[in-house]
């Protein structure tokens, strides 16, 4: 799509985003992401809780962009949102779900892109000294992957408390000390930190949300030409191989795009056309 070629656009990130972001941006739309200096995008909500954020995540993106966008003066922006928590279908399991969105404001495009992170390192635990911990931060990755550590219960004047950027072993059980030491429990509360620049996979998860952006950007709708044509939503309903009534799993994928209202529906990317029976309500209860 040449519509964005050479053209800039905001990206409203502080913590290094655009090294995941700047190379399928510039490979398959030519465009050019510009950082606003100074953005304080954790006053939109911070990943350490202190900031909590309001509205949905979709909300607190947009405004992100806007922010970016206003602030350089740009008609397009850019920026990305990641919630973490339990897997909405397997609960037991921690995902990310991050959303990215493009703003183009004299064509009035909002163009998104979704994807679940089933691999995320997302955790959190309680101790009193690093040795209880047996090897946990080594699991969740650290230090390559960083910690965020505070007081579990802050006593009065210790409700500030709080360490980053960690860089070994030695800080961390300093970092576990001074917390639970703070700490009406005497416990310190570790999490792992998902900020993208301390969480490199997260970082490969927003490398391929970027790419699969872009490549929606460059999608033309067939209709009126608008850019984001992509896949709106999966249609549920694959018969079952048994008894050939509809399952929850996926039938088909529509297609749609974000400026005319011309969609279509097309068929599983898989080719799969029928359900195992353990999928159906019926046959398999
Ligand atoms: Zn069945
Ligand atoms: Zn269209």
């Amino acid at each position: 799509m040449e519509r964005y070629f050479g053209a800039r656009a905001a990206l409203a990130t502080m913590h290094g985003k655009e090294r995941a972001f700047a190379r399928p941006f510039g490979a398959l739309l030519g465009l050019e992401l510009e950082l606003p200096a100074g953005l304080d995008t954790d006053q939109l909500g911070s990943f350490d809780g202190r900031v909590p954020r309001t509205g949905g995540p979709e909300q607190a993106c947009r405004r992100k962009a806007q922010l970016g966008m206003e602030r350089l003066g740009l008609p397009l922006g850019l920026a990305s949102e990641g919630s973490f928590g339990a897997h909405p279908s397997l609960p037991f399991l921690a995902a990310g779900l991050e959303l990215m969105v493009f703003l183009d404001q004299e064509r009035s495009l909002e163009i998104w892109e979704r994807l679940i992170a089933r691999r995320t390192n997302f955790d959190h635990r309680s101790a009193t000294a690093l040795a209880e911990l047996e090897g946990w931060p080594q699991r969740v990755g650290f230090p390559a992957h960083g910690l965020i550590v505070r007081p579990e219960q802050p006593c009065t004047g210790a409700q500030d408390l709080l360490f980053k950027d960690l860089a070994d072993q030695q800080q961390l059980a300093g970092a576990i000390g001074a917390a639970a030491a703070g700490s009406s429990n005497g416990r310190a509360l570790l999490e792992t930190d998902m900020r993208a620049h301390r969480n490199p996979t997260r970082m490969a998860c927003l490398r391929t949300l970027a790419a699969r952006l872009a490549r929606r950007i460059s999608t033309p709708c067939l209709a009126c030409g608008a850019p984001g044509w992509g896949r709106v939503e999966v249609v549920p309903g694959l018969p079952c191989g048994w008894c050939s009534r509809p399952t929850s799993l996926a039938r088909a994928e529509r297609f749609g795009c974000v400026s005319c209202s011309h969609s279509e529906v097309r068929p599983r990317p898989d080719g799969l056309a029928e359900a195992e029976p353990q999928h159906c309500p019926l046959c398999n209860p």
